[in-house]
């Protein structure tokens, strides 16, 4: 009897959880034993998404312009995150960041090209200082490009590798923001199918997240120019209530979650993909008809 038991126990199918069983990674470490290097990581969107790699087993390396605040959030995010000086407008700087992570963690599975600004252009093309117009394109559209260049350099003769940036909803439907804005956004999508299509045969996928409108800093700095004066939590609400999907709000954890969907191997055949986190707001337009009772 007692060998009868222990036969039973030896026998027995090991536990198949079932998230697994319908070929999900497991819920709580989708990237266990993956480097990441993320842009724009001290703050907003990049540092959410930071924070959720890492719970996700991840050692992250934040790249950001601000220094202090980057080393802050580090710090916060625990010894699986590591700070870097990076201004993405500069090559070289990104170049450094892509070995540093390299000379760090011996590897770079996901590359995070996040970091983005909108800098007060203005609304009317007619008033449009094309300096301003290349900045913001050096760091949105020429940044973008020169992480995934690097990045490429040394997923290439691994043949692996997942690419992400930041696009966003103004990069599908023009008014939603001022042009200068908008087109690199627009920009940002563009790359991501091109470069699909060349590292798709080194098995690297490229992909992009569109959030909708989020009150971040760089955000609310805008709204703040929009609406002088008004005070801060006025301007998050302002935001907020732009959207269409009633009882929530878009939130970074929401784009957090779909960067860790795409950077996982939960999406391992998803390639040249713009993920859109807009609660259907770019999917449709309702018809304002008067009310009945106006028409005659
Ligand atoms: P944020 O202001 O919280 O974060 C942006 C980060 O980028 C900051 O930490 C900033 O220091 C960094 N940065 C700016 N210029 C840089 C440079 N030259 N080099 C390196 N880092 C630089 O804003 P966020 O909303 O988290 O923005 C992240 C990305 O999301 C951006 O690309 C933005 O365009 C995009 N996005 C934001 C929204 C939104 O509503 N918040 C919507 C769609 C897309």
């Amino acid at each position: 009897r007692v060998a009868l038991r222990k036969k039973v126990t030896i026998s027995r199918a090991p536990v198949v959880s079932p998230s697994f069983k319908m070929g999900f990674s497991s819920q709580t470490a989708r990237l266990e034993g993956k480097v990441a290097l993320i842009t724009g990581a001290a703050s907003g969107i990049g540092k959410a998404t930071a924070s959720k790699f890492i719970s996700n087993g991840a050692k992250v390396v934040i790249a950001d312009i601000q220094q202090q605040l980057g080393q802050v959030t580090a710090n916060e995010l625990g010894p699986n995150a590591t700070f870097i000086a990076c201004d993405v407008s500069k090559e070289s700087d990104i170049s450094n960041a892509v070995d540093f992570t390299i000379s760090k963690h011996s590897q770079l599975d996901i590359m995070y090209a996040n970091a983005g600004v909108a800098c007060n252009t203005p609304p009317s093309i007619v008033d449009l200082d094309l300096a301003v117009f290349d900045r913001v394109m050096n760091i949105n559209v020429r940044g973008v490009v020169a992480g995934m260049k690097h990045a490429s350099r040394v997923m290439i003769p691994r043949k692996t590798g997942s690419i992400l940036c930041t696009a966003s909803v103004t990069g599908l439907m023009g008014g939603l923001a001022q042009h200068t804005y908008s087109v690199s956004k627009f920009a940002v999508i563009g790359i991501v199918k091109s470069l699909a299509a060349e590292l798709s045969k080194h098995g690297i996928r490229v992909n992009c997240v569109s959030p909708f409108a989020i009150p971040t800093p760089f955000v609310l700095e805008e709204m703040s120019r929009i609406f002088p004066g008004v005070d801060i939590q006025r301007l998050i609400e302002i935001t907020q209530n732009a959207g269409v999907l009633e009882g929530t709000n878009c939130e970074p954890n929401d784009i957090a979650n779909a960067a860790l969907y795409l950077a996982s191997d939960d999406a391992k055949y998803v390639s040249g993909h713009n993920l859109v986190i807009d609660g259907g707001f770019t999917s449709f337009k309702t018809l304002e008809f008067p009310a009945p009772d106006q028409v005659h």
